[in-house]
């Protein structure tokens, strides 16, 4: 037990952290151009937050959370999700006094769910996702769906559809829930147990249950989109156009529901297509009740989150590789206890400038050192000696074609620097 992390969580090893400070950097510098700055929201919360926001009807809180008291009897859940911490910040930072829109993003963030590892789920996995508050005409939600395809253009992937849907507001959706639910009582007996159950409390949810057999009833059943009031079909309208106007594909798909409860008008999933890594890589949607139903004033927003490591498969089953760190520009190799005193200083003085230095800390020898420096993949190493240190002068050689020059120890940061050999 002490040395096997626990079920459903994975290390991300020095090997792959590179891959994930790719990825993270591409998704500051999109953040960035797009105007959404980051916010750090702690890693667990009030589990009430949750039940009001999450929804107490959906999968997430009645079957996933960690939930558990702290010493003080508090009941504590680690985040199941993004929005949700972020939304509450939003309130209890009085961020919705500051001029509208706020846009924010959350980058790697821990996300905890009790989900059955043996479905290669995890239960420890990580999110980006952004979230923006105070709009609420569908320029923004044409925004934010910019936001998750140019990251996905960016790292080259491939073969990805995005699906749009409405799911309504307060005024209509009442009466589409009740038409839905009249269709769907009519078929129960076929449907899956989860559904039965969905029918009464959460109908929408039935629209995306996975059993072929509710897949097969729901083909029929009556769609969201017909039902729509005027502004949320205005809205829709607009969004389709917006993304119309900036060239990008799209596919209204009136069986995109999204889990969680607090949902309305837009909702949104970014599939791959690709063979070897179908499904969902991005969702989201718009909340433009959740603002006021945890406490806050009336304020619309709209937001999706994505799982890195779910993205990292995606890269993977598209043969996608991602430009490996280089961990070493020179290697300062010593012979002797002078020259590893030396050779420690010039590392030192290489570093403080900017270089990727590494000096031996194993005592091997100067052939084994030259092997580990090939290992690293350092293009130069530096080579010091007894003789060396007299004369104050290193030997710098080129790994590639083996052509050696000396150079003052003096010189050796420019000299370096420059990559002249
Ligand atoms: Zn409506
Ligand atoms: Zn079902």
């Amino acid at each position: 037990m002490l040395t096997r992390a626990p079920k459903g969580t994975k290390d991300v090893l020095p090997s792959q952290s590179g891959k994930w400070q790719y990825i993270e950097q591409i998704i500051r510098d999109i953040c960035a151009r797009f105007g959404y700055t980051e916010i750090r929201t702690p890693v667990f919360e009030h589990t009430e937050l949750f039940l009001r926001s999450v929804g107490d009807t959906s999968d997430i809180v009645q079957k996933e959370m960690y939930t558990f008291l702290d010493k003080g009897e508090r009941s504590i859940t680690l985040k199941p999700e993004g929005t949700a911490g972020v939304v509450r910040s939003f309130v209890e930072n009085s961020l919705y006094a500051t001029a509208q829109p706020t846009k924010m993003y959350y980058l790697s963030t821990p996300v905890f769910r009790y989900e059955r590892p043996q479905a290669g789920r995890l239960r420890e996995h990580h999110q980006f996702g952004i979230e923006a508050f105070g709009a609420a005409g569908p320029s923004i939600d044409a925004e934010i769906i910019t936001v998750a395809l140019s990251l996905f253009k960016e790292l080259g992937i491939k073969d990805l559809m995005l699906n749009i849907n409405s799911i309504g507001c307060k005024q209509c959706r009442p009466t589409y829930n009740k038409a839905l639910r009249d269709f769907l009582a009519q078929k129960a007996d076929g449907l899956c147990k989860n559904c039965k159950e969905r029918m009464a409390t959460n109908p929408l949810r039935v629209l995306d249950c996975k059993e072929e057999a509710c897949a097969g009833i729901v083909k029929d059943a009556p769609k969201m989109l017909d039902y729509l009031c005027g502004e949320c079909a205005e809205h829709f309208n607009g969004l389709k156009k917006r993304l119309e106007s900036a060239g990008i594909a799209y596919q209204v798909n009136p069986f995109i529901v999204r889990g969680l409860d607090y949902y309305t008008k837009t909702v949104f999933e970014i599939i791959s297509t690709g063979i070897g890594a179908q499904g969902t890589v991005c969702g989201g949607g718009r909340y433009d009740g959740l603002v006021e139903e945890i406490g806050g004033p009336p304020a619309p927003g709209i937001g999706f989150g994505l799982g890195m490591e779910r993205l990292l498969l995606v890269l993977e089953s598209q043969g996608i590789c991602l430009p490996e760190p280089k961990v070493c520009d020179v290697y300062v190799c010593t012979l002797g206890d002078a020259a590893a005193l030396q050779g420690f200083c010039i590392t030192t003085q290489l570093r403080n400038a900017g270089v990727k230095a590494e000096c031996d800390h194993m005592d091997r020898s100067l052939k084994a050192q030259l092997k580990y420096a090939n290992k690293l993949g350092a293009p130069r190493v530096v080579i010091i000696g007894d003789d060396e240190i007299r004369r104050g002068i290193a030997v710098v050689r080129d790994m590639e074609n083996s052509q050696e020059k000396s150079v003052p120890f003096a010189e050796l940061n420019e000299f370096i620097k420059a990559g002249l050999i």
